[in-house]
């Protein structure tokens, strides 16, 4: 199933679009992630004191975290332009030699997905983030000349679902690197009244609750289901998102009481019906349920791996005894054995 028909995934859809009012502004708007918050703090207060732009920042976690939120709020704090861009869409040198070059004096670049900057196009912004120093090659064959150009100091605001995709030198030239965790329960709560206040939705506090606890501590599928619940709730009830209007509205959709959907029900079943509960690797869970390896990491495996359901170890994933017990399946006792299987 392709990932844009998902309700809890946290990657960006067309119907996102409406988040963007949404976003946070300012740190004070920021809910929840309180040492990024702390830590992002007194970066940009000490860059404003010494008049400089902040040092590169790198921003990593499962998509829907706030990534690209954090990003417009250090540009607000600043007080300076945001050039956006991704990986991918850097293609050759030359393209990030045209950014690089129209950028001012303390702007923002920042570069979504950075994991997935072509090498060729990384040794162009090497020099670029370390020295503020652009080689350019001018011609061709023999009468090319090696030209350097000096930029103005600017920032790289990069953002990553996989820093270990990062290589190792880009990583490195990021003077500040924070990870994105899921959210608690509160601060889904906040973050789901805050938006129905804004969107003008009426909300009991059991219907914000429910909502927050589907949500799998990711923002952007809060957002999302809030708007879900809305539409279920203006046109099976009387507009007001009550407990019970929230639970059967995500019932219909087929979100569990953990925010568990189809796909992810799929991922442990195979693991524990096909593999006797793992250990399994990525690819073939992929294969057999016909997703994305990538998809799988970045989307669905973060999650379970923090409700305890799955585990990640050298030879594969295996399902833990929760995962068994959220099903309703018998435990293999195989799972909690060190022993290898016997086939
Ligand atoms: P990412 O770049 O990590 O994929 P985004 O920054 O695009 O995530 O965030 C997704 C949505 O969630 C945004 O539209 C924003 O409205 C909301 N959001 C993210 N983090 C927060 C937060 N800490 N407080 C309030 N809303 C948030």
């Amino acid at each position: 199933m392709a990932d844009d028909a998902r309700l809890v995934s946290g990657i960006r859809r067309r119907d996102d679009r409406e988040n963007i009012a949404l976003r946070p502004q300012y740190l004070h708007d920021i809910v929840g992630q309180d040492s990024v918050r702390e830590n992002l703090h007194i970066i940009i207060e000490a860059a404003r004191a010494r008049q400089e732009p902040v040092d590169h920042i790198l921003f990593y976690g499962p998509p829907g975290l706030g990534k690209t939120s954090l990003a417009h709020v250090v540009a607000n704090e600043m007080n300076v332009n945001i050039r956006i861009t991704a990986g991918p869409s850097i293609e050759r040198a030359g393209d990030l030699a045209a950014i690089l070059t129209h950028l001012k004096q303390n702007d923002i670049l920042f570069i979504d997905e950075v994991h997935r900057l072509g090498r060729a196009v990384e040794e162009v912004l090497y020099p670029a983030m370390e020295d503020f120093m652009l080689d350019i090659v001018i011609g061709k064959g023999p009468a090319a000349k090696n030209v350097r150009l000096n930029l103005p100091r600017f920032t790289v605001i990069g953002a990553t679902t996989r820093l270990a995709l990062l290589a190792p030198p880009l990583r490195d030239r990021f003077g500040a690197q924070f990870r994105l965790d899921f959210y608690d329960q509160t601060a889904m709560e906040h973050i789901i009244n805050r938006a129905a206040g804004m969107l003008k939705v009426e909300i009991r506090p059991e219907g914000t609750a429910e909502i927050a606890r589907r949500a799998r501590g990711t923002p952007r599928i809060a957002l999302r289901l809030l708007r879900r619940v809305r539409d279920y709730s203006q046109v099976r009830a009387d507009g007001i998102i009550t407990s019970s209007v929230a639970g059967e509205a995500l019932a219909l959709m087929n979100i569990d009481h953990l925010g568990l959907d189809d796909i992810d029900r799929r991922i442990l079943s195979t693991i524990i019906e096909k593999y006797g509960g793992g250990p399994v690797g990525v690819e073939t869970i992929a294969a057999a349920i016909s997703e994305d390896a990538d998809t799988i990491m970045d989307v669905y495996e973060p999650y379970l791996l923090q409700l305890g359901f799955l585990a990640r170890t050298p030879r594969g994933r295996t399902a833990t005894p929760l995962a068994y017990e959220h099903l309703g399946l018998p435990v293999n006792t195989k799972a909690d054995s060190s022993q290898p299987p016997l086939f």
